[in-house]
């Protein structure tokens, strides 16, 4: 028997991680009622943008007025947004934007060649953002991306990435995102870090953020689940990576990690089917078809109706 939590929660991450791997910039009215289709659809969290220079990533460029269009309309979701540094604090106070995410490279190598510092040492740095952003009644979360291995490190140790932990901890950060960037995590790591890090730090709230690099991440989100943890991020249509480089892929479809809880018995608030119009409309308007399983094979229980089962 398998032990699934009875319930979990799925952000939506298409608009930030699928979208800025995009050629296509959406307009912000596009951006607008998607965003409102997937608040329709039931979604709670929703990554909506990123608050990088607008040079580096233009898709993003339009966060601020995608918050301050929401923020009049108070539509009771959880929005967050990716932020690089204090800058981002000042501009996601300014558009009424109430949850912001930092982020740090696990590899270690990585992270010394583009910064010269260790990635302990770039989330101490953090410590000015968490009190500028409490200043402005911000929540801070944090991500550690390719914590299942690194196509620079290979497989890192978990005593690195617990002292990556540790230091989010010390600048106040408990939320905190595991995201496997670079599709490298299997089932059986995923579950034993799992383990080990609800066990080892009981008073973090855990987001897993996993791409399909590889087609393991479904597996990876089970393991995960298996191991106790209810809280996972997914894209619209499976975008994210980039769809023009043969062998890509992005992260796991949000509308197939519904569709598996929902047939599964684990409540996700989500109605599949809107989920489905949504990534639908996106494939529209980006002119391209994206790695979704749902929007080619349809619904599981819509087949057993038609068949009459
Ligand atoms: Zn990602």
């Amino acid at each position: 028997m398998m032990n699934l939590p009875s319930q979990v929660n799925i952000c939506e991450v298409g608009l930030r991680d699928g979208l800025q791997n995009e050629k296509t910039i959406l307009s912000t009215q596009d951006k607008l009622d998607i965003l409102r289709s997937l608040i329709d659809a039931g979604f709670r969290v929703i990554e909506v943008g990123s608050f990088m220079h607008p040079k580096k990533v233009p898709q993003m460029a339009d966060t601020d007025e995608l918050f301050k269009a929401l923020a009049a309309e108070n539509p009771g979701v959880e929005l967050r947004a990716l932020i690089p540094n204090l800058r981002g604090v000042q501009r996601a106070a300014d558009c009424g934007c109430k949850k912001v995410k930092l982020n740090v490279s696990a590899s270690r190598e990585h992270n010394l060649k583009n910064l010269n510092m260790t990635p302990e040492q770039s989330v101490a740095g953090f410590a000015e953002c968490v009190s500028a952003a409490s200043e402005h009644g911000i929540t801070v979360s944090g991500s550690i991306s390719m914590p299942f291995g690194s196509p620079w490190d290979g497989r890192i140790p978990q005593s690195e990435i617990d002292a990556i932990i540790d230091a989010y901890l010390n600048v106040g950060i408990t939320e905190i995102s595991l995201s496997d960037t670079s599709g490298m995590g299997v089932p059986n790591q995923v579950y034993d870090m799992c383990c080990h890090v609800r066990e080892k730090y009981p008073q973090c709230s855990w987001w897993l953020h996993f791409h399909n690099t590889r087609g393991v991440a479904m597996a990876n989100i089970m393991a995960a689940m298996e191991a106790g943890m209810t809280q996972f991020d997914g894209s619209f249509g499976g975008l994210g990576g980039c769809p023009f480089v043969p062998g890509a892929a992005g992260n796991i479809s949000t509308e197939d990690v519904v569709h598996m809880c929902m047939e599964s018995g684990v409540e996700t608030g989500i109605d599949v089917r809107k989920a489905m119009a949504v990534a639908r409309r996106v494939q529209q308007l980006l002119g391209h078809t994206t790695d979704s399983y749902l929007l080619r094979a349809g619904c599981s229980s819509d087949l057993l109706e038609t068949i009459g089962k």
